[in-house]
């Protein structure tokens, strides 16, 4: 049986852009009799805000978009994230990095020949190459710092992974490809890649329905699912809606939410006739 997700962050109203993705999710499921669930990616309690999770449910249940059984809250399951911290920090596969941005923004303008990736100048691996005496010493100072994935040792310790996109077919993971990406955050102990990962295998996703500007994080968590012996899911990576311009919906476009095409008198049917495929 076919489970998917949708994992909508309660950080504003639904636009779009996310009832596409939730409709998507939700039409696979649909095939096969299977399940959809909803997620709220709530680990960034900064940006967090109560009333969006019910104007996310509102706005879902408007649109028809229902989603089986009881939402899950990220920020209720900190305790298995730390679980498969330590698992992956067992493994030696992550290092402690004590950067702030700053200090990686100067390091690569420095660097010559900086790593870069599809999103930008890679991390630079100032940390990893700290010597451990230093390392020690920082962590006895109580200096703060984030986990990051040390991409070199996780795919010595995987082998050559793939994964299966439904629209895109067989893909060859490259373990470099986002480089060391932060698996805890100084601020928040997790990461949306961690947590992505733990809570997939828990809510036993079967096929993991995303935009296809994530594409590349799903290279990171081929690995950490593998590390963390996961089951591996299937993959569909859908395209993702625009403005006229070609920028990627976001919270900015508040005239294309759901709540406000519905308050000026959108139909149900007209907005699904714009999220077809
Ligand atoms: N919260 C993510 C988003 O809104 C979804 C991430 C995922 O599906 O893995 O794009």
């Amino acid at each position: 049986m076919i489970r998917t997700r949708f994992a909508p962050s309660p950080t504003g109203r639904l636009h779009l852009g996310h009832a596409y993705a939730a409709k998507v999710a939700r039409d696979l499921a649909r095939s096969d009799s299977g399940e959809f669930l909803l997620r709220f990616e709530d680990i960034d309690t900064t940006r967090v805000r109560e009333e969006f999770y019910q104007g996310i449910e509102e706005d879902l249940r408007w649109l028809g978009l229902e989603w089986d059984g009881v939402p899950l809250r990220q920020t209720a399951r900190l305790a298995a994230y730390d679980a498969a911290l330590k698992t992956l920090e067992q493994r030696g596969v992550l290092y402690p990095c004590f950067c702030t941005r700053r200090e990686i923004d100067s390091e690569i303008a420095r660097m010559a020949g900086a790593p870069h990736g599809p999103e930008g100048p890679l991390y630079p691996g100032t940390c990893k190459r700290l010597p451990l005496s230093e390392r020690a010493a920082k962590l006895a100072g109580g200096l703060p710092f984030s986990w990051r994935l040390d991409a070199e040792s996780a795919a010595a310790a995987t082998g050559p992974l793939s994964f299966l996109d439904l629209l895109h077919g067989i893909q060859e993971v490259d373990p470099g490809l986002l480089g060391d990406v932060i698996l805890a955050r100084k601020d928040i102990g997790t990461s949306y890649h961690l947590a992505v990962v733990v809570d997939d295998a828990y809510q036993q996703i079967t096929h993991v329905t995303r935009g296809e500007d994530l594409l590349a994080s799903t290279h990171v968590h081929r690995l950490l699912q593998t590390l963390l012996g996961f089951p591996e899911p299937a993959y569909l990576h859908h395209r993702v809606l625009t403005d006229e311009t070609g920028k990627r919906l976001a919270k900015r476009h508040d005239s294309l939410s759901i709540r406000v095409l519905r308050e000026g008198g959108v139909s149900v049917e007209d907005v699904m006739a714009r999220l077809a495929d």
